[in-house]
Parts: C-alpha cells; sequence; structure tokens
C-alpha cells in the first residue's frame, strides 16, 4: 500500500491547517441556470433558495441567452458533441476558424487562436514566443494564470510596481540590452475592479521599443464604447501586439479563450504553445454560442450600454449608504471590510436577505484588504440592485460599519 497512513495523516493535516487559518472554500450548489436570479444550496442539505447574484462573470447576462442557447443546439445538432482530437490532428472544423476570425475582427488584431481556457491561452504564449534573450515584465497585480505562463517561460521576469509607468519607465531603460522587451498587464484589475493606463503604457512601448500583452479577461465586451475591450477604452484599439481573453465570462461564460494579436506571434503559438497542441478542441458547441455571442454584440452596444448604467447606479447607491467601495470605471465594485471574519459574516447575513455575494481574503487578496467583491450584470435591472442596496443597508447597519472610512472599519474590526 503505498497510500499509507503516514502519507493520509500530512494530507489531512494541511487540509487542517487551511480551515483553521480560515481559507476552507466551500462550494455552493447551484440549481439553475446562471443569471441575475439563481437557486442556491446553502449550506449543503438545505433546500434551494432563490437569491440575486452579484457575484457572477456574466457581464453582459448571455450566459443563459435564448439566442445563444439556440445556437449552442444547432452546433450540437450540425457538429456533434465532442471532437475527441486536438486542434492539429483531426480537431479543426470550420466553424472554430469562424470563430477565430471574428473574434480577430472583434478584437482589432491580426490573427487569434482559440484555446481550451483563458487560463492555457496564458500558461501556453509567454513560452512560445520568447527565449532566454528576451525578458517579461508585468505588472505586479496580474493575474494568476499569467504568474504561471511567465514560470514556464525562459525569459528573464521582472516587474513593476502596480499601474506605476515611472517604474515601468525604469524597467525598460534597465532591459534595453535584450532581443524583446513585453509588457506584460491586465486589462481590468480582479480584484480591485481598476483598468490599465494602456494609453500610457502603449505610449512607453513606442519610445523604448517593447511589445504590448494585455489579458483582457474581465473587458472583452463590454469596456469601451462598443465593447472591444480596455484597448477601445483607453483610444488604443488596434495598437496591442497580444491580447488574450476568455469566453468563460461576459462572452457567454461557458468556456475557452484565445491568443490574439500579431500573425507571426499568433502563428508561432498554433506551432508550439503547449496547452494548444497537447489539450482537446474546444467543444462545436461552445463554438457555436460563441459566434452568436460575438454577433449579438457586434450588431447593438444595448447591452455593455446597460451594464455601464447598472455599474454607474450601483456605485451610486453604494456610496450613498455610506459603505467603502473602491473607486473606477469597471463593474467590478469592491465593498472594503478589511477584515476576513468581518466580510465572511456580511456575505452570510447578505445571503440570508437573498443577496449572494461572497467575501474574499487572503491569499484571494492581501492580508488585511478583505473585501466583498461585487459584479454587475446586464441582466440585473434597477428592482435587483435597490433590493440589494437595502440589503447591504441593513447589514451594514447591524455591523456599525456605515459612514466608517478604512481607519475606522480597521479599529473596529482589526484587520
Ligand atoms: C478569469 C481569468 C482568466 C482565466 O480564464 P479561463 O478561461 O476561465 O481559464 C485568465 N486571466 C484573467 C485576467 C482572468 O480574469
Amino acid at each position: 500500500m503505498s497510500y499509507s497512513d503516514k502519507a493520509r495523516a500530512a494530507f489531512q493535516s494541511e487540509l487542517n491547517n487551511i480551515k483553521e487559518a480560515g481559507l476552507f472554500k466551500e462550494e455552493r450548489y447551484i440549481h439553475a441556470p446562471q443569471g441575475a436570479e439563481i437557486e442556491v444550496e446553502f449550506p449543503v442539505g438545505s433546500p434551494p433558495k432563490r437569491v440575486i447574484n452579484l457575484c457572477a462573470n456574466n457581464y453582459l447576462g448571455l450566459s443563459s441567452h435564448p439566442e445563444v442557447v439556440a445556437a449552442a443546439h444547432d452546433g450540437l445538432g450540425h457538429r456533434g458533441y465532442g471532437m475527441s482530437s486536438v486542434r492539429f490532428i483531426c480537431g479543426t472544423q470550420d466553424i472554430h476558424r469562424q470563430l477565430e476570425t471574428n473574434l480577430t475582427e472583434f478584437l482589432g488584431t491580426e490573427d487569434t487562436l482559440l484555446f481550451p481556457s483563458c487560463m492555457d491561452a496564458n500558461a501556453g504564449v509567454f513560452e512560445a514566443i520568447l527565449n532566454d534573450q528576451d525578458v517579461m515584465i508585468s505588472d505586479r497585480l496580474v493575474h494568476a494564470s499569467i504568474v504561471d505562463g511567465m514560470r514556464l517561460c525562459k525569459a528573464m521576469t521582472d516587474t513593476y510596481k502596480h499601474s506605476d509607468m515611472g517604474h515601468l519607465e525604469e524597467k525598460l531603460q534597465e532591459h534595453q540590452d535584450k532581443r524583446i522587451r513585453l509588457i506584460i498587464t491586465d486589462g481590468v484589475f480582479s480584484m480591485d475592479g481598476d483598468v490599465v493606463k494602456l494609453d500610457e503604457i502603449v505610449a512607453l512601448a513606442k519610445k523604448y521599443d517593447a511589445m504590448v500583452f494585455v489579458d483582457d479577461s474581465h473587458a472583452s465586451g463590454f469596456m469601451g464604447k462598443t465593447g472591444r475591450g480596455t484597448p477601445e477604452h483607453c483610444g488604443v484599439h488596434g495598437q496591442i501586439d497580444i491580447i488574450t481573453t476568455t469566453l468563460g465570462k461576459a462572452l457567454g461564460g461557458a468556456s475557452g479563450g484565445c491568443v490574439s494579436g500579431r500573425k507571426e506571434l499568433v502563428e508561432l503559438c498554433r506551432q508550439k504553445a503547449r496547452p494548444y497542441l497537447f489539450s482537446n478542441t474546444v467543444a462545436p458547441v461552445i463554438v457555436s454560442g460563441a459566434i452568436k455571442v460575438l454577433e449579438l454584440i457586434s450588431k447593438t452596444t444595448e447591452r455593455r450600454d446597460k451594464l455601464e448604467w447598472n455599474t454607474n447606479y450601483w456605485r451610486k447607491l453604494l456610496t450613498e449608504i455610506g459603505l467603502d467601495i473602491k473607486a473606477g470605471d469597471s463593474p467590478i465594485v469592491p465593498v472594503m471590510l478589511y477584515n476576513a471574519k468581518l466580510a465572511q459574516d456580511v456575505a452570510r447575513d447578505m445571503f440570508a436577505e437573498g443577496i449572494y455575494v461572497v467575501g474574499f481574503f487572503f491569499p484571494v487578496v492581501p492580508k488585511g484588504q478583505a473585501r466583498i467583491r461585487t459584479q454587475l450584470s446586464a441582466a440585473h435591472d434597477k428592482g435587483h440592485l435597490d433590493k440589494a442596496a437595502a440589503a447591504f443597508k441593513k447589514v451594514g447597519a447591524k455591523y456599525g460599519i456605515l459612514g466608517l472610512n478604512k481607519k475606522q472599519i480597521i479599529e473596529k474590526y482589526g484587520m
């Protein structure tokens, strides 16, 4: 027996440590399609409860949209359930290439390659295009999947302080001897909801002959006047060398991701990126659904406009109530609580009030930065937001945090 009592005890002890540190993650079972209202079984074993959902990445409300579901059915009917192959053997259908072409046009790039997920796109892209003569200079708050992708690449790594353009410029000067300098950033940072200063980054890249990489997973489909993402929002659409993004958030929410950008770089990924070469093709049903998503959001900006309205309205409501929120332009609106237990208590009480939100604390955010991350959707209507704000007012009053600033909340609850 290789799985000895000793091994079992070691793993059990690690799990116990996670629990004792208050970091154990419990999953809640949802008995409904994704939407503005969902049925949630929590705690496990209790009857499902109907709640307003404020924590999905369903920004455009397309995850269960009837036209997307119908297109997915159509894909299922005409192209089958699965491909049982990677792309380069016998896994590329006409619709895969169609979706890549549509994404290229939508993102304003030269070519696009689908991956099983954006996590996979980030895991593969750097190693495929860079070598040990190059340097990757990343913002210190980039997504975990970028950190992992950088680890798999032989190029030198360096970082700059979050959104600190002066620091980035120093790094670019320092690495002028390298073959290629790649600046790496998220478009919208997922924990704080702040937007990258992409116009300034593009200007620095021109000045110091560098390339720009943006992971626009929390922006594609809704940031910018026509939803093209942070390059459009920042006035540099069409000027980004490499964009990665996900189909798992605003763009239908199923799964899949892509690398999109300069055609030589995309071709190198097609030839070399390991998660592309060695993992199965994105299922036809998802590809058909995603083609419909792009069609819907290219026809009208109605959904992203509604999301923008909801975001502004929600930020106004929470500010009026006296909650401490992070300022910004994105539909990610963090309610700052600083203390991990307080974040969990508030989330639990909100659930009792029929509002589904989740507390975030270390290691997902830095110590002393615990929060509830609320996320808006075009699927919300004003009534949902009014009801959720009323619940926040009631629960906030219970904990005596309304009108308090950061210092006062920390004085009261500790970090
Ligand atoms: C969600 C997210 C990912 C992962 O996307 P998947 O397609 O779910 O793997 C990657 N990068 C960022 C910035 C994300 O927010």
